[in-house]
């Protein structure tokens, strides 16, 4: 949590008064220390000075005594005499205490700072006017003296100016001098005996210089310390200010950080629950699509399983034909826009998984050249598939569905956008089992601009115009190339054309025996064969769909509304193959294939599953619940056929179809006088005139016709113009 600011103030108000208190008590006490040294110092000056005056004393003492047993004493036994004006008397030498006086003056004379004196209130008549006791001092000290103290006296006066150490002794009568001293003549006072206080020698020393020294030094010293502490801490203090501030600045930038983190946190959980939102929802939009496609795909297999088997009736006229092609191709192109939401909501939801299994390279590129052969040729593209593999087939271990998915997809672009010269397909190898994939056409390019975006889902580029799509085609490609570790790469210029390329990595299965091709159109069974199948669906459309389907192939049908029904027709048909919807109300497919596996007579019965939900993919998950293959509706003949032949090992007769070499024969040639009449009527657009002119055709130019009839079915007269202009002219 943040500090309010004032708090940040009062926080720095109160530590600076803190550091202010601490520097006054410490500078007291530096203060109290060096008072405390000062005096101690002081004391030492003093008794210094005391010691010398006292030694001063002592000499003065010291020499007069001995000038008194040396001197004076011997001097008198020879008749000299002794008085305090010798230099009156001829012959005559100085009393001790007058030389004492004498010396104590000159020794006062010679500096100024130090004297010494001898006084005593029994003065001589002819030194009455130096001696007495003159000040308190000298009072004080006699009383001291003649109370019987034997120490020293010794004050220390301070004059302002000056101050002095006083040190005063008692100068005693000596036994050698009370004699003489008594009987003088000018004696103040004749009862002396020895011992008594004669009178007092004091020694006056200054001691204010030393003082002052001490003074000095102790206010320099002073200073200098307070002036350390005070810098000292002014320093701490500037440090722990600096360290408070930036204290202060981490514990806000921590407590943004705090809330940076906090934010994230709340952000992420948003992030978290708005992804399993987006996940739910995205569940929720996988299931509404398997719904909703389920409810399409349901009809859509009776729209298209119809026209498939009108489509075979030889009776339909050509008009009834091509509505009927219409019908499927319209039908089928439905198909393949739901196919797409589905499966790239599917691949959203991470429910694709890869699919191994071997298949013929070559057969899947020779399918891609059939498929897209019409289309081309419609639009007067010169459409090419070319590889470098070394032999016809080239057996390899992929997930086949979604590659040629892919390749149908690119292939489908290169020819919807390209109007003009080529679309190539070729595959060449890299390296060992490394594929190089690449579509090249000459058609307008994509712009820098939408190079990236056209790659996401619902996405398309400026050059759609009328050519319709969902935007899902190259999304898928993106998604499945992920899945197989590719990457799609584009390169195209406006204008310049497109070239889209991958790798893929596919190993050699060596698997020769890749199952059987039905080129052909399956007409029935082998009169050998006879085979009854079981269907079961609980839609009566789809019964009737797939009854018809089989009985066209003479394949015996007994149909079932639902699980319970299936079981009791299978206690008295004899059944080869089983066809079954999954989910049915009364019993759905998989309860009924646990019956029928419990059911030893029935094993070796295949069970097909049939459902309108899922894409092929799902063909593994049904073989793991235990059934022997799936169908995906809508039906398909030939996923029907090739069923059945896989299962139960069946053959049949085929009727030659038209489809692949005729139409892509490079030789197909026209009337001379038929193409200018189709050319006329289709810059015209009199579709009934050109009706007419194939009509009029003979059989020989069944090629062209079928050619023709769709871009009538299509209403694409330039496609038709463009195609007829490359036809030859025959020769009759
Ligand atoms: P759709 O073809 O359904 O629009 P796709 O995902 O297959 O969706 O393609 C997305 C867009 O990429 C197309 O709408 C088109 O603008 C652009 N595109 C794809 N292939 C080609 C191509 N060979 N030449 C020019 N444009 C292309």
């Amino acid at each position: 949590m943040e500090l309010p600011k004032t708090e940040h103030i009062d926080a720095k108000h109160g530590l600076r008064k803190q550091l202010l208190v601490l520097t006054a008590v410490l500078v007291l006490g530096v203060w109290a220390i060096v008072s405390h040294l000062r005096s101690l110092q002081v004391d030492l000056v003093e008794s210094t000075t005391i010691q010398s005056a006292s030694q001063y004393s002592q000499m003065l003492t010291v020499f007069r005594t001995l000038y008194t047993s040396e001197v004076v004493q011997k001097l008198t036994s020879e008749g000299i005499q002794v008085t305090h004006d010798y230099h009156q008397q001829q012959g005559a030498i100085p009393l001790p205490a007058t030389l004492t006086i004498l010396l104590a003056d000159r020794i006062g004379d010679k500096g100024k700072d130090l004297s010494a004196k001898l006084y005593s209130p029994y003065p001589f008549p002819s030194r009455e006017s130096r001696s007495g006791l003159k000040d308190d001092f000298a009072k004080e000290a006699w009383e001291y003296f003649n109370s019987g103290s034997q120490d020293a006296y010794v004050k220390v006066e301070d004059f302002g100016e000056q101050v002095n150490v006083r040190y005063a002794v008692a100068d005693r009568m000596r036994a050698s001098c009370v004699s003489c001293h008594n009987s003088h003549p000018q004696t103040p006072k004749d009862n002396w005996r020895t011992g008594d206080v004669r009178g007092v020698l004091e020694v006056v020393m200054p001691i204010d210089q030393g003082l002052a020294k001490v003074d000095q030094i102790f206010i320099e010293v002073g200073s200098l310390s307070v002036l350390l502490l005070v810098l000292t801490f002014g320093s701490i203090a500037l440090i722990i200010f600096r360290l408070q501030e930036q204290k202060n600045r981490i514990e806000t930038m921590n407590e943004q950080l705090a809330s940076e983190v906090t934010e994230r946190k709340i952000a992420e959980e948003e992030a978290t629950a708005a992804k399993e939102e987006a996940v739910a929802a995205n569940q929720a939009k996988s299931i509404f699509l398997a719904n909703i496609t389920h409810e399409i795909r349901t009809p859509m297999n009776a729209i298209l399983g119809y026209a498939q088997i009108l489509q075979r009736d030889s009776e339909l006229t050509q008009d009834q034909q091509n509505s009927v092609s219409i019908i499927n191709k319209s039908g089928g192109h439905l198909l393949g826009l739901i196919n797409d939401v589905l499966e790239i909501s599917r691949i959203e939801a991470g429910e694709h998984t890869l699919k191994e299994e071997s298949f013929d390279l070559v057969e899947l590129l020779n399918d891609l050249s059939e498929m897209f052969h019409l289309k081309a040729k419609q639009k007067g593209l010169r459409w090419q598939v070319e590889n470098d593999f070394p032999s016809p087939k080239l057996p390899v271990v992929g997930d086949a569905g979604k590659l040629r998915q892919i390749l149908i997809n690119l292939v489908g672009n290169a020819i919807k956008f390209t109007d003009d010269g080529f679309v190539q397909l070729s595959v060449t190898t890299v390296h060992d089992n490394d594929y190089q994939f690449e579509i090249m056409d000459s058609g307008p390019g994509i712009s820098k601009e939408h190079q990236q975006s056209i790659l996401e889902p619902f996405t398309q580029g400026a050059n759609v115009h009328d050519k319709g799509g969902t935007g899902l085609g190259l999304a898928i490609s993106v998604k499945y190339l992920k899945m197989m570790g590719s990457d799609l790469l584009l390169e195209s210029e406006l204008g310049e054309g497109t070239r889209i390329h991958f790798c893929l990595n596919l190993v050699l299965s060596g698997d020769e025996d890749l199952g059987v091709e039905i080129n052909d159109r399956v007409v029935g069974l082998k009169a050998e064969y006879k085979v009854t199948v079981l269907v079961i669906d609980d839609i009566e459309i789809n019964r009737q769909l797939l009854h018809r389907m089989l009985t066209d192939i003479r394949v015996e049908v007994v149909s079932a509304g639902g699980g319970a029904e299936a079981l009791s027709l299978l206690e008295t048909n004899d059944v080869d193959l089983i066809l079954t919807d999954l989910f049915m109300p009364d019993m759905d497919g998989l309860a009924l294939l646990k019956e029928i596996k419990q059911q030893s007579k029935w094993e070796g019965i295949p069970l097909i599953a049939i459902s309108a939900s899922s894409l092929q993919t799902e063909r593994q998950h049904y073989l793991d619940l235990g059934f022997n293959d799936y169908i995906s509706k809508p039906f398909y003949f030939e996923s029907v056929y090739q069923c059945l032949q896989t299962h139960l090992h069946v053959e049949f007769d085929y009727q030659k179809t038209s489809s692949g070499q005729s139409i892509s024969s490079s030789k197909t040639k026209m009337d001379g006088q038929m193409k200018q009449d189709l050319l006329k009527y289709a810059e015209l657009y009199q579709v009934s005139e050109i009706e007419g002119v194939i009509q009029s055709a003979t059989n020989e130019h069944q090629d062209w016709v079928r050619i023709v009839q769709q871009f009538i079915a299509d209403y694409d007269m330039e496609g038709l113009i463009r195609y007829v202009q490359e036809l030859e002219v025959s020769d009759e």
